[in-house]
């Protein structure tokens, strides 16, 4: 028997008792006469005592022990004379009676523990040693009890797990495929699903009624910080269903998470049209976490300009201004606003410059143009901005969406410089009415924004063809602390819809039929009113565990550059596989 316990789990109630433990050695301190040896398995570290006159034998072999070795040990508990309260098993030790090295160990290229000396990259290259980290492993078990739950509260609710196939044909959402050849079927290829999307929707026309699956899916895109070329998806449609049934389907969903998991309960999640959160915050997954909206002092659609005809020439020839107020921020040094200056100015959001205005304790206000605008001007912006005495009004002015863009990343930024952004502090809430299609103006085409099975909204039908960029799809976002964790739709069901649809996205008949006729056909035997939406399992994890990075939840995740460093992958291959794909 390697093991009578864990090394989490003796206390001083086993005391007098003689167990067995099994572990790696996470830390050795010989001191002459004694030493202890901390002991560390997945379920916690327990420390081992040698003390010369005791267990002096062992003591010889204590010493000859090294970082991470593979150990066994036999020994009696006993209470510790110095307590460590830091850990569950921190009143008790092991006085070591026998002890058997199972596996030896180089010394590894980083130290494992939470508090690490190993930069990024080479604990990805070791991250089968990066997994022993307690900060680590915990990651994954708030994964796996995530994962437990999900699926237990969507089967109580009837969701059927179905599993779809990997070796696919292309789906479409947005992004490029990764494809695979079939050595039995000479110059064809299979696409790797971006989604399980067409799969699920023939589910419903199989009559499957509620399905859900924890899915890999996979995208070719280029990488960002918190983007992984394959990911999981929490996907799931539903029939017979409207839009209102999926919202509270999956409102329950996360919050019986949140509850569950966290003790966090939330009211209904507010919503917000997409065309509102465009307005307010510039972006469509707007963090809800603080206030500071935007106020238009210029805007084409609102028909409002308190700025223009003062000789200011940056404000008159702009399409909008439009600005925030940081509360709180009127005591900003001339230097933090050259700060915040240069942050809108840099290459990634790329504004001109920025107009600020201070509100002095008096209420009095000071602004960055104060040569254009006399006081009353100023006063009038203090009104608009409801700024109190000791707030700071931030004004960016240019192309409308182009500076709701820009104002959204200086909005963020002044959240976080202002701590109004505490990763645990939660709020959810549902974008909706998202626009049906998005214009591609380089080639002069319409892409879908969501998916081309995404139904636009009954009220808009009409619009499709006469002024498609008008139409609004009933489609959804969950975003959580400006984070999308998820989005779906209510999907076309008919076949013409569908293929006015595609006509719209510019497919010819045959592209679409070659493409999706099989989708096109099912549609015609009986297609039930569906719907669904996929959350972005990785995130949700990330979200629970309050860090940006969803690597960190990920076993073996791929670096910036969609690489597998540690088993280094994508390799070329070899000259006889080639040959047997048709690729030479
Ligand atoms: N398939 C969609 C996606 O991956 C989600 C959905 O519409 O259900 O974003």
């Amino acid at each position: 028997m390697f093991r009578s316990h864990t090394c989490g789990e003796l206390r001083l109630s086993d005391v007098g008792n003689v167990i067995s433990l099994s572990g790696w050695v996470a830390r050795i301190r010989l001191m002459g006469s004694m030493a202890f040896v901390d002991l560390r398995d997945r379920y916690g570290i327990t420390q081992l005592s040698f003390h010369e006159g005791i267990n002096s034998d062992m003591l010889v072999k204590a010493s000859d022990l090294g970082r991470e070795f593979v150990i066994q040990v036999t020994g009696i508990v006993a209470e510790r004379t110095s307590k460590n309260s830091q850990i569950a098993t921190g009143d008790i030790e092991i006085v070591v009676q026998s002890l058997m090295v199972l596996n030896r160990s180089k010394t590894p290229p980083f130290i494992i523990e939470n508090d690490t000396d190993g930069g990024d990259d080479i604990r990805m290259q070791y991250r089968y040693l990066d997994l022993r980290r307690g900060i680590v492993r915990g990651n994954l078990e708030l994964r796996h009890k995530l994962a437990q739950k999900i699926r237990n509260y969507l089967s109580n609710a009837q969701f059927l797990e179905v599993e779809t196939p990997v070796l696919i044909k292309s789906t479409p959402e947005g992004a490029r495929d990764f494809v695979v050849p079939s050595r039995l079927n000479p110059g064809h290829w299979y696409a790797l699903p971006q989604s399980p999307q067409t799969f699920k929707q023939l589910l419903m026309v199989s009559g499957f009624d509620k399905y859900f699956q924890i899915v890999k899916c996979f995208r070719d895109e280029d990488l960002r910080a918190d983007r992984q070329p394959e990911f999981t998806q929490i996907d799931c449609e539903m029939s017979f269903v409207e839009r209102e049934d999926i919202l509270q389907t999956f409102e329950g969903l996360v919050s019986h998470l949140f509850s569950e998991i966290k003790g966090i309960h939330f009211d209904v999640f507010p919503r917000m049209t997409y065309a509102e959160a465009m307005s307010n915050y510039g972006c469509d997954k707007p963090d809800i976490r603080f206030d500071m909206r935007f106020v238009a002092l210029k805007s084409p659609g609102e028909d409002i300009d308190v700025v223009g005809g003062k000789g200011f020439a940056v404000f008159d020839s702009a399409e909008s201004v439009i600005g925030i107020c940081a509360k709180g921020a009127g005591n900003y040094s001339r230097k933090q606003l050259d700060t915040l200056t240069e942050f809108v100015k840099r290459p990634q959001i790329g504004a001109n410059g920025l107009v600020w205005c201070r509100i002095e304790a008096d209420g009095s206000a000071k602004s960055s143009v104060d040569k254009f605008y006399d006081s009353d001007a100023l006063m009038q912006w203090e009104r608009l901005f409801r700024a109190d005495a000791g707030d700071l009004i931030l004004l960016m002015a240019g192309e409308l969406n182009k500076t709701r863009k820009q104002l959204n990343e200086l909005r963020l930024y002044m959240g976080s410089e202002l701590g109004l952004r505490d990763p645990f502090n939660y709020k959810p809430l549902w974008v909706i009415d998202f626009p049906l299609l998005e214009a591609d103006s380089e080639n002069n085409c319409w892409h879908a924004m969501h998916h081309p099975f995404t139904s636009p909204l009954p009220e808009d039908l009409s619009l499709m063809e006469s002024f498609p960029g008008d139409v609004r799809a009933n489609a959804y976002d969950m975003v959580i602390n400006g984070v999308e964790v998820g989005g779906g739709s209510i999907r076309i069901f008919e076949r013409d819809l569908q293929s006015r649809m595609f006509d719209l996205l510019g497919f010819s008949k045959e592209d679409a039929q070659s493409q999706f006729g099989f989708l096109m056909n099912a549609f015609e035997y009986g297609a039930p009113p569906h719907g669904g939406i996929a959350l972005g399992f990785d995130r949700l994890c990330s979200l629970f565990g309050g860090s940006e990075s969803i690597r960190d939840y990920i076993a073996f995740p791929k670096n910036n550059n969609g690489r597998d460093v540690m088993i280094d992958a994508p390799s070329p291959i070899d000259e006889t596989q080639r040959k047997e794909l048709g690729l030479s």
